[in-house]
């Protein structure tokens, strides 16, 4: 894969600010999720499964790429929604457009659902692969382990090296995957992980979960301490939770775009940033070379442009 466009955004409070560009990931408005599903189906088509179940809400950038994705290969797709937020989202939309069928259940039945219906396609003579939420797992993982390095060969080509990467956390594997990109090359960068919903400690404790199950898996051993250390998720500026954003969060998303042209949305990437800004204020953080990572969500931003005209 081509490394995704990293470039000098501007100044920020003393710091020189980066972004890498995941969200321009060459395939369905690109995003995190991308670089994830390409592991999943990479595994979909050595193993020639036929359909994919997976999970997420209307609003979820992981089921759109990948309802596109199985539509390119012509795979059955279908998506198990929690009830309770049926609104259309461009997300939404194209999931249809991709010819994907939803299964909408209370929250609390979404697992035995999904259970439900890969018994329900095997029996129908489907072979199908299910990803879980968000493309979660080591796959998903690896993805990140994959995007480090090409932040720290880009460091090394450029003479760059970063003191701090920013990102929207949320289930925490992209979180993980730089994690383990760090531990594994022994680089110092620090990453910060801005939750987007979870709570610490649950929060970090996914984060955890998911470097360990990854370095276990990669039988690498790295010892407890140095793991804790490399974990950093910060719920301070996670507001009311998933898709709650402040005046604030706006008004940084309307800077950011009118400034430097960039698309930031209101559930993910623009309460990162806004996150980001703060952190380096409250913490007085000058004369470092800081890199956002451009998570993704474009459809995102123009649901706020429609919703709030931000
Ligand atoms: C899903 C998502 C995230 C969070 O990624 P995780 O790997 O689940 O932590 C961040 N930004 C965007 C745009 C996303 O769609």
């Amino acid at each position: 894969m081509t490394p995704t466009p990293l470039c000098r955004l501007c100044e920020l409070q003393g710091n020189q600010l980066y972004v890498k560009r995941d969200d321009l990931l060459p395939f369905c408005f690109g995003g995190n999720k991308y670089r994830k599903a390409l592991r999943f189906f990479r595994e979909i088509e050595d193993q020639h499964c036929d359909a994919v179940v997976t999970y997420g809400t209307r609003h979820s950038n992981h089921c759109r790429v990948v309802a596109n994705m199985a539509a390119a290969r012509g795979l059955e797709c279908v998506i198990v929604s929690p009830a309770g937020a049926e609104s259309e989202t461009y997300n939404s939309r194209m999931m249809r457009l991709f010819g994907a069928s939803f299964r909408t259940v209370p929250v609390e039945a979404v697992h035995d659902t999904m259970e439900k219906t890969m018994e329900a396609l095997r029996r129908a003579g489907k072979k199908p692969y299910l990803i879980e939420g968000g493309g979660h797992g080591n796959l998903g993982t690896a993805a990140y382990v994959d995007c480090f390095r090409e932040i720290a060969e880009w460091s090394v080509e450029h003479g760059t090296p970063f003191d701090l990467i920013f990102h929207a956390s949320g289930t925490g594997t992209t979180q993980a995957g730089l994690i383990c990109g760090k531990l594994l090359r022994q680089d110092p960068t620090e990453i910060i992980g801005i939750s987007i919903a979870r709570r610490n400690p649950r929060g970090r404790d996914v984060v955890l979960d998911s470097v360990r199950s990854y370095l276990r898996a990669a039988a690498v051993s790295i010892p407890e301490e140095t793991i804790q250390n490399a974990t950093v998720f910060l719920d301070d500026y996670t507001g009311e939770g998933y898709s709650a954003a402040s005046p604030e969060i706006g008004e940084t998303i309307h800077r950011m775009m009118t400034e430097h042209g960039l698309p930031l949305d209101t559930t993910y990437t623009g309460k990162a940033f806004h996150g980001m800004e703060r952190c380096l204020k409250e913490q007085g953080i000058t004369g470092k070379t800081v890199l956002f990572l451009h998570t993704g969500g474009t459809p995102l931003f123009f649901d706020d442009l429609n919703r709030t005209g931000l």
